[in-house]
């Protein structure tokens, strides 16, 4: 880590000395690195104006999710659902993350009971009675960008899977109480993971949440099923998203061969998700998507 003199500005922009800023926090990194912990660099720390940028455009993402709640119905198609947060983000002079993300062809993903994650919005698909459905929501709002999906329950919904979309929730609440600095990802992650399998639910691995921001997906990767005391330290600055996938069955998954994005879990079973983009503060959290 690179550290300016004492009386010279800090390096976060503050324009308050080094001394004065942040080079209690920075000795503190300092010593968990040199126990062998992975810490954050500076340049994923997030600035009180950055964090500013990243709640404006959260504002934004929690009014397309709004809207969105008020308007999904049986009978709907996703294209629709795509047609709204294409329109609204528009409107509000926001971009939506996704669209042409890596060749991504879409404003949002819905991913519907058995889909995990980056179902992609289709005419063709209709909400029926008793779909839950995730709906996924990225936006760049002045150049910051925010993440936030939630579950929708259409009709009829089997008490077994209204469970399942009741935990995934829960979920988000076990993991931001594992938040705040110097404790771990991994301290997060586990209690996610726990509270799942005591459910009797499963969390995928291979797909997680990220640092975002400054761009869509930043540093770190963040697992839901890695242990106590791993991964990277938390301090504050840090912006990252919670959004742990959880199968009522087994954790395995697999993508669809043939639009290259749909994950589906592999045993047919539904899977539900909720997202939040939080940022690690001095004493906690303050989640940016509520
Ligand atoms: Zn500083």
């Amino acid at each position: 880590m690179k550290k300016p003199g004492r009386n010279d500005p800090c390096w976060c922009g503050s324009g308050k000395k080094y001394k004065a800023c942040h080079m209690a926090m920075d000795e503190k990194i300092e010593s968990y690195e040199l126990q062998g912990c992975i810490v954050p660099r500076h340049d994923i720390l997030k600035t009180p104006e950055q964090i500013q940028g990243i709640r404006e455009s959260s504002k934004l993402n929690i009014a397309i999710l709004d809207e969105i709640e008020k308007r999904i119905c049986i009978g709907m198609s996703t294209e629709e659902i795509d047609r709204i947060v294409r329109e609204m983000t528009k409107e509000m002079g926001g971009i939506a993350a996704t669209l042409g993300y890596d060749g991504y062809p879409k404003s949002v993903c819905t991913s519907i009971n058995e889909v995990v994650c980056h179902g992609i919005p289709d005419e063709n698909r209709i909400l029926k009675d008793g779909d839950i459905v995730n709906v996924d929501a990225s936006t760049i709002y002045n150049g910051y960008f925010s993440d936030s999906s939630r579950m929708f329950m259409l009709g009829n919904v089997p008490e077994e899977t209204r469970k399942l979309v009741q935990v995934a929730r829960e979920c988000i609440d076990v993991g931001l109480e594992q938040v705040k600095p110097w404790n771990f990802l991994g301290d997060m992650a586990q209690a996610i993971n726990d509270y799942a399998k005591q459910h009797g639910y499963s969390i995928v691995r291979e797909i997680g949440g990220h640092g975002i921001g400054l761009e869509f997906h930043e540093e770190p990767f963040v697992s839901y099923v890695t242990r106590k005391g791993t991964e990277m330290l938390m301090v504050p600055g840090m912006v990252f998203t919670i959004e742990p996938m959880v199968n009522m069955g087994k954790a395995n998954i697999y993508i669809d061969d043939e639009d290259g994005w749909t994950v589906y879990t592999d045993d047919g079973l539904p899977s539900a998700q909720w997202e939040v983009t939080l940022a690690v503060t001095e004493d906690g959290y303050e989640i940016l998507t509520y």
